[in-house]
């Protein structure tokens, strides 16, 4: 298991939560001493990237003297930095730090801007304070508009030698083909529900808590670290859920309303809109798995008896064309596609309901 604990070969792995291939091929970089100038960890919200990236920044920058380069001691002050995101060589840009780098508090802070991406490049530029490398970490990387994406484009272009940039992006896909180019692409899928709980019990998480979390995680570990810590986040989850089912099970024209009516609100409620969509995509999975006949593979299961008669009147086939209609509704919001625009062209994707009572 990579999870926590002792890898094959005796070294203690980094503490990442699945994802093994990817662990390797960043820890083979850096044995190797080659490290690539830019990476591209892309992957669902709360699946591990941010950890990744961080668990990487650590290992390149721990100056301790030990026999693994690529595990890092973990306990020294770089380390202990890079954890707090207090290290000098280590930089996170994301869409949190514009807000409060901004002048002008109350912009809609939707996408990074083209000033930050110039923040990032002067950062670029500097050479390393106490590490051998710069890591420069751009997270909400799919939210970077054109111009903002052409200026990301030349730091690729010319990277300065002892940095390496690591985009963190929901969806690789709105990023320029010619900024994913250059990158070293590493794709996370979602985590296996057995490595996740290993992972909550492995700190502190109780066994029967630990399963029913990693069960409702559907391949987040962020997620369940989050709802471990905080029984709102599965609260706010549960809603979400309900919300989801109500939008669904609703009519036509009600459906057009409430996608009218969220996209009105998407700037000023942006995560709420992801988590609502994020539990459409819940209910369609479940709705695909129950119509597949392997309902033992559902999450959501307080809201069975809704899902299953969405199962009977919809079947596998239209399920699965509402998912991906969900989906790109998900990617058009992180490109910024006008928000009403991507949110009607998804409920009217969706197949029409026979109306129960
Ligand atoms: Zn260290």
């Amino acid at each position: 298991m990579e999870t926590l604990g002792s890898g094959e070969n005796g070294t203690v792995s980094w503490r990442v939560w699945g994802h093994g291939a990817a662990v390797v091929s960043l820890q083979r970089a850096i044995r190797a001493n080659r490290v690539s100038h830019a990476y591209l960890i892309a992957g669902a919200e709360g699946v591990g990237k941010r950890t990744l990236a961080q668990n990487f920044a650590q290992a390149l920058c721990c100056p301790v003297d030990r026999p693994d380069p690529a595990i890092p001691c973990g306990v020294c002050r770089s380390c202990r930095r890079v954890d707090r995101g207090s290290h000098p060589d280590v930089q996170t840009v994301s869409l949190r730090t514009q807000a409060v780098a901004a002048e002008k508090p109350g912009s809609k802070n939707t996408s990074l801007t083209i000033d930050t991406v110039r923040s990032l490049r002067s950062s670029a530029a500097l050479r390393p304070m106490e590490a051998t490398r710069r890591v420069l970490i751009v997270d909400d990387a799919e939210t970077l508009q054109g111009a903002a994406q052409e200026a990301l484009l030349k730091t690729l272009e010319e990277p300065p030698p002892t940095v390496s940039i690591v985009l963190l992006a929901n969806d690789a896909e709105a990023l320029l083909p010619t900024i994913r180019s250059r990158c070293q692409a590493i794709e996370l899928h979602p985590v296996g529900s057995a490595a996740i709980e290993a992972g909550l019990v492995g700190t502190g998480v109780d066994g029967g808590a630990a399963r029913e979390l990693a069960v409702l995680a559907a391949g987040r570990p962020g997620w369940a670290v989050r709802a471990a810590a905080d029984p709102g986040v599965r609260q706010r989850q549960a809603e979400a859920v309900e919300r989801a089912v109500a939008w669904i099970e609703s009519g036509p024209y009600e459906r057009l309303v409430t996608a009218v009516r969220t996209g009105d609100g998407f700037a000023k409620k942006r995560d709420e809109v992801f988590a609502d969509l994020e539990a459409i995509l819940g209910v369609w999975r479940d709705v695909m798995l129950v119509a597949g006949g392997v309902a033992r593979h559902a999450t959501h299961l307080p809201q069975m008896p809704a899902i299953e008669a969405l199962a009977e009147s919809t079947g596998l086939a239209e399920a699965a064309v509402a998912l991906a209609s969900t989906r790109r509704c998900l990617a058009d919001l992180e490109a910024n596609v006008r928000p009403r625009l991507a949110l009607e062209g998804m409920v009217l994707a969706w197949p029409t309901m026979l109306q129960r009572g």
